[in-house]
């Protein structure tokens, strides 16, 4: 025995880690095309939830936050 018990754990926990990670993000892709904007908690209108099933935000929302992104370099 030396300390490769600890560092499976380790690599255990990480692994499990990594799998809610996956889960958490495969839940939020589910919920993609969810009714409510996630910033605003507005509802996001239909025609764009079907012109964009991904769109998590309203188009106001979705215009700031891509600005924010565009501004944020
Ligand atoms: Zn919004």
């Amino acid at each position: 025995m030396n300390g490769n018990a600890l560092f499976d754990l380790a690599e255990i926990r990480a692994e499990e880690e990594r799998e809610a990670q996956i889960k958490r993000a495969t839940a939020a892709l589910k919920q993609a095309g969810s009714i409510e904007c996630e910033d605003c908690g507005g509802e996001i209108a239909e025609t764009r939830r079907r012109a964009m099933p991904s769109a998590t935000r309203c188009f106001d929302c979705q215009q700031r936050f891509e600005r924010r992104l565009q501004r944020g370099r």
